[in-house]
């Protein structure tokens, strides 16, 4: 076959695009005997299989001539009226996106240019991170922790340079697991309103709480305080299923026209049948489905903090979650992740070093564990594992 340059005809943008090394590491998780801490994948034993099975059919053939046609970029009408009662917004401001992951890369595409700076957590989602890269911007970045970002940072940031929006996951964050209390969002937006600084909301854990109740996100706060500046995130991943691609974006009619037009570009609208079948399984017994995934992922994370508790030597620090999938632990300074994840490898376990969450370097002495896709047992047994790999590179 007579061979083409194609590196030669990449575009400059196709340069930023790299391949993750986490991906790379992510491979050697899925060896036959691997006990894996480290994918962000939901619980499969809440997938609603037989409901979706029996409301899929019953679309296809009652319904088949919507389900199958193309439909408007903005989403499926009934769905978005959903969301626009569940949120207690305009259904006019809801747009439904190909999972949350688009809305990040449309929000990239509409706001992003090369060198423009955008402010985000240190660690942060990685998928965001890789999102907006794309587009080539100057990454901000604040520390984060339990309770959420650092506010004198964040504020000294915004002193200094006004970014096109701050990224931010208040509730469980992924990876560091914080949980952003209340009087700190209502600071936090008190400092944005004041800037006037654009807020991306990423509450894709948002129902994923451990506690009584959840706190109101930024996005609430700030419509009742009458700032339009905050857009809002989130996905049916978490509490229905992640290969359905169904998410959606909430924004200001003006914001949400530009990322419509750029979503018509990708792929022109979201999968008919997928948001027909997400409506469907949201119809009935919502509550009753909203409570098992919290009780599941609740017993979960207090199966692998009893396990860490009981198998942690000294010196390793780690977050008690309050809700979502992680656990993020802290290594003593100078004890290397990447280093530990070999080891962890030899005995058996797997997570995923906490570096690549650092948009601008950093964390090698952090990892996220993910107690989400494994039972009680498979918890306390992966983490005998970890432990025994820490033992070699810890000083006693
Ligand atoms: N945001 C965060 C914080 C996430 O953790 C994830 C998924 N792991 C996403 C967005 C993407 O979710 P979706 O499946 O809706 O694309």
């Amino acid at each position: 076959m007579k061979p083409v340059d194609w590196s030669s005809l990449f575009g400059q943008g196709a340069e930023r695009i790299q391949a993750s090394t986490i991906r790379e590491l992510l491979k050697l998780t899925q060896r036959p005997g691997i006990l894996s801490f480290a994918g962000g994948l939901p619980a499969p034993e809440l997938f609603p299989k037989e409901e979706a099975a029996e409301a899929a059919a019953k679309l296809l053939r009652e319904r088949g001539e919507v389900a199958l046609q193309y439909g408007p970029t903005e989403g499926y009408a009934p769905l978005r009226a959903f969301v626009g009662a569940w949120l207690g917004v305009d259904p006019e401001e809801v747009l439904i996106t190909t999972g949350s992951q688009q809305a990040l890369d449309l929000l990239g595409k509409v706001f992003l240019e090369e060198g423009s700076p955008v402010l985000l957590e240190a660690p942060s989602y990685l998928g965001a991170i890789q999102a907006f890269r794309a587009y080539g911007p100057r990454f901000l970045t604040v520390p984060t922790g339990e309770e959420g970002p650092d506010l004198e940072a964040l504020r000294e940031a915004l002193l200094r340079e006004r970014p096109r929006f701050l990224y931010l996951i208040p509730s469980f964050q992924n990876p560091a697991s914080g949980l952003m209390p209340l009087a700190k969002r209502q600071k936090l937006l008190e400092l944005v309103t004041e800037a006037g600084v654009v807020v991306v909301e990423d509450d894709a854990y948002r129902e994923l709480y451990f506690g009584e109740r959840r706190l109101p996100s930024l996005f609430e706060l700030a419509r009742s305080a009458g700032y339009e500046g905050v857009i809002y995130l989130s996905s049916f991943s978490k509490i229905l299923a992640p290969g359905l691609r169904v998410a959606f974006a909430v924004a200001p009619k003006e914001a949400l026209k530009k990322l419509v037009q750029a979503k018509q570009g990708v792929d022109l609208h979201t999968p008919t049948l997928n948001q027909m079948l997400v409506l469907e399984l949201l119809k009935e017994g919502l509550p009753a489905r909203l409570e098992r995934v919290r009780r599941v992922y609740r017993e979960k994370a207090q199966a692998m903090l009893e396990a860490l508790d009981s198998a942690m030597p000294q010196g390793v620090r780690y977050t008690r979650p309050q809700g979502g999938m992680f656990v993020w632990m802290e290594l003593p300074e100078g004890v290397s992740s990447e280093e530990l994840f070999q080891k962890a490898i030899a005995e058996g376990v797997a997570f995923v070093p906490g570096g690549p969450f650092f948009a601008n370097g950093g964390g090698e002495n952090t990892l996220r564990l993910s107690y989400a896709t494994m039972d009680r047992a498979r918890i306390q047994e992966g983490v005998k594992r970890l432990a025994r790999a820490l033992e070699s590179l810890l000083p006693l």
